[in-house]
């Protein structure tokens, strides 16, 4: 049995039983009691998403937890990737969950990731096809103009060498996910025209500030999913 107390840690953390997987059943007393975090997201305006993430040198047991932690709070979240900034850690790590341009899924992480993209054509971003939202910057959406192509080089969380070659949709999550380890949020790169209106729309939320956060799963869906 468990006390109220220990049932009200379990509300707000995930429960997963050791053999059925991803449940949100009470735990018996035969499973292995694992509890995966989903953590807070932090908003704009928080230091941390806006200085470059340090370097992993541990492949450690803690690094595997973090990852784990990091994927459900993604799959709570309702995104396609996440940073580890974006949950107040300035580490190099990001995890992704989306289908590429050609409907297949890819669901991964990368640890001290370097991408390689090709150029940003010299165009206006289309709003209909080009448009981003970011964890981070919740309930609002811009135009961006992005690289067609990218390569990403890596390692996943138990130190094994990961590389990933993407395009369209596919391939803009990676570069938001990669400037998010780079301080960059995709607001920081609208044009002239979208900035003017992020910046209206970043006065009004508030997003100017530290101390802003939401949490996944419990407040609303900031995009609605
Ligand atoms: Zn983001």
């Amino acid at each position: 049995m468990i006390t109220e107390v220990a049932a009200s840690v379990i509300s707000s953390l995930r429960y997963c039983g050791g053999v059925v997987g991803r449940s949100l059943r009470r735990p018996q007393e035969t499973d292995t009691i694992v509890l995966m975090a989903i953590h807070p997201i932090v908003v704009y305006g928080e230091p941390v998403l806006h200085r470059r993430a340090e370097k992993i040198t541990e492949f450690d047991d803690d690094l595997v937890e973090l990852v784990k932690d990091m994927h459900e709070t993604l799959d709570a979240s309702n995104g396609v990737g996440l940073a580890a900034p974006q949950i107040g850690v300035g580490k190099s790590i990001f995890v992704f969950d989306a289908d590429d341009d050609y409907g297949v899924r890819h669901r991964g992480t990368f640890v001290n990731p370097v991408l390689i993209a090709s150029k940003v054509p010299d165009t206006r971003p289309d709003p209909d096809d080009e448009t981003e939202g970011c964890l981070s910057v919740p309930s609002l959406d811009f135009p961006l103009k992005r690289a067609d192509r990218v390569t990403v080089n890596g390692f996943d969380e138990s130190g094994a060498p990961v590389t990933l070659s993407a395009d369209g949709w596919f391939a803009r999550i990676m570069q938001h996910e990669y400037d998010h380890l780079q301080g960059t949020l995709y607001v920081d790169r609208l044009d002239k025209r979208w900035s003017k209106k992020w910046k209206k729309a970043q006065e009004a939320h508030s997003y100017n500030q530290p101390g802003l956060s939401w949490m996944p799963g419990v407040d609303p869906d900031p995009f609605g999913h």
